[in-house]
């Protein structure tokens, strides 16, 4: 009997697998609005729409607890889910913790674990309304659902992008990902010598960014006193291309986004040269920013302009002209999806 050779899942990767298990799903319900292929789900609650995602982070994988204090994992953990639920331009309310450990950690660790989970929901004004605590073999998996609400004429998919649109991001990017090199540094540094103490004078944003992300809850907020709804968003976990492409694919159109507009700070510059590496791959590959990435009509440049903390980095083309950078010296390349992918680099 021949029988089919299992496929290594590094062979479809996280995007093909997600496809792969999810491409025949159909609704059985009306009140399901959107389901899989944002960064929420949305679901009818009377007036409003109710807007639902889930994370799950593993210890060795997403976090390594050597140089990640737990109180910042904690924060971190429930940041990264809000920032999924403000990328729908919907308003975070509950979340639901799930945690599985395995008897290396004590109590006072996980006490300190959820002083961060709670210090976020303190932050962000949230209720931890449940969860799920379980036995590992292997050490800490944290598991966290956010829900929110927006008003229905309000919510912002990933396909509502228009050609002509600006593109705008919040923030800067590729800080996280150095913030990330850097402490893996250090850490191998240690390892070979304990008498060292990691150098990290001047570097204090790029750890910030690594250990204690925010999610732009501000940005939301802005844009709507100011008036303006985006045609499209979505949060930037896995860096600007992957994120940019998304939009594109979604939304059936293409892209051209400015080298030279892309925000990238100051100590992201001087880390990134102190590692040879060029800072536009950490903007572009770096992941783990938790900016907004948006696209609002051409007409709202005046008001987006007067934004803060907001840049127009491009406009949406047809999508034959495909997702195209313009570089600094004049050339076009095609942005290509190189983020972390979670099958084969084992971090996302
Ligand atoms: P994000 O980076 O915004 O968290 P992901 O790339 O993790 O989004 O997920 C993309 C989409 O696939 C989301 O709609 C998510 O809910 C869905 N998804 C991811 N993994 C699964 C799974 N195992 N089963 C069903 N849906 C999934
Ligand atoms: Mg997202």
């Amino acid at each position: 009997m021949h029988t089919k050779k299992p496929t290594p899942l590094s062979e479809i990767g996280e995007f093909g697998l997600i496809e792969r298990i999810t491409s025949n799903i159909t609704s059985k319900h009306a009140s399901t609005i959107k389901g899989v292929g944002d960064d929420a789900a949305v679901i009818e609650s009377g007036n409003e729409y109710m807007v639902i995602t889930t994370d799950l982070l593993t210890e060795g994988i997403h976090f390594n607890l050597v140089y990640t204090p737990l109180k910042h994992l904690g924060y971190k953990a429930v940041v990264v889910n809000l920032s999924d639920v403000y990328a729908m331009n919907a308003v975070p309310k509950q979340i639901t913790v799930s945690i599985a450990v395995s008897n290396k950690f004590s109590v006072e660790a996980i006490e300190e674990l959820y002083s961060g989970i709670y210090l976020a929901c303190e932050k962000y004004n949230i209720d931890l309304v449940g969860g799920d605590t379980n036995s590992s073999m292997t050490g800490l998996t944290i598991c966290i659902t956010a829900i929110g609400t927006v008003k229905k004429e309000d919510i912002v998919y990933r396909n509502g992008a228009k050609i002509n649109d600006l593109i705008c991001v919040s923030g800067d990017l590729g800080a996280a990902y150095l913030g990330l090199q850097l402490l893996e540094r250090e850490k191998v540094l240690f390892e070979k010598d304990h008498s060292l103490t990691p150098d990290f004078a001047g570097k204090d944003y790029l750890l910030e960014r690594q250990l204690k992300p925010e999610a732009r809850a501000d940005i939301v907020a802005f844009l709507k006193e100011k008036g303006i709804k985006p045609n499209s968003m979505i949060d930037i976990s896995d860096g600007l291309s992957s994120e940019i492409l998304h939009i594109c694919k979604n939304s059936g159109v293409g892209c051209r986004i400015y080298h030279n507009k892309i925000p990238i700070d100051p100590q992201t510059l001087m880390m990134a040269s102190e590692f040879n590496i060029e800072p536009l791959i950490c903007a572009l590959h770096g992941g783990e920013d938790y900016e907004l990435l948006f696209t609002v009509p051409l007409t709202d440049y005046d008001k987006i302009s007067s934004v803060k903390d907001v840049h127009v980095i491009g406009k949406i083309t047809v999508a034959d002209e495909k997702a195209m950078m313009l570089t600094g010296e004049g050339n076009l390349i095609e942005l290509i999806a190189q983020g972390w992918d979670g099958m084969s680099d084992h971090r996302r």
